[in-house]
């Protein structure tokens, strides 16, 4: 098998590109995510079962681009952010199926939720972030003067009205806060 082709009109895991715009339905889409998942699983040998998780939109989340819920260390649903497929594209949706597919598969095996060490290097495999995605920018950013360390804050915390009595965890060097300017 040749290695995953990188450009830019295509998936990075070489899955057949699906031409969805944010003005299909919710239903499209999941059927759409649904058909993607599978050839994901294929691929790389995943124990998730597509047909047996619940998949869901959520219109609500805003932080996150997408969630597994689990219970007792069994996944049940999937859930994918609506504003993060309308802001940023199939694309950033991909990613994010295969992010939670990972979470799915270490969730099966050995009951790990975890972005750990195991879910690292998967995670690399099937070319996805480790990190849930931001995707609305926080309201603030606390930033170390000392090794520019950037710690997004959604609220107004004590960290944000008083940085000073805060210390850079890696370093020790002192906080600035700086006001996100977010035009929607
Ligand atoms: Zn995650
Ligand atoms: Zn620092």
């Amino acid at each position: 098998m040749d290695g995953p082709d990188t450009a830019p009109d295509r998936d990075p895991v070489g899955v057949d590109w699906y031409d969805i715009s944010p003005a299909c339905s919710h239903e499209e889409f999941l059927a759409v995510v649904k058909v993607y998942a599978r050839e994901v699983v294929d691929r790389y040998d995943l124990t998730a079962s597509v047909s047996d998780l619940s998949w869901e939109v959520s219109t609500r989340a805003k932080r996150r681009a997408g969630a597994v819920r689990y219970r007792d260390g069994t996944p049940e649903t999937v859930v994918l952010t609506w504003d993060h497929f309308a802001n940023q594209g199939w694309a950033a949706t991909a990613a994010t199926v295969r992010h939670e597919l990972i979470h799915v598969h270490l969730l099966n095996e050995d009951g790990d939720a975890s972005h750990g060490a195991h879910f690292r290097e998967l995670a690399e495999r099937l070319h996805t972030h480790v990190h849930c995605d931001r995707f609305v920018p926080p309201e603030w950013w606390v930033v170390c003067t000392g090794c520019g360390a950037r710690l997004a804050r959604y609220r107004e915390s004590k960290l944000v009205t008083d940085p000073a009595q805060y210390r850079c965890g890696d370093c020790g060097g002192p906080f600035r806060v700086e006001r996100n300017a977010t035009d929607g």
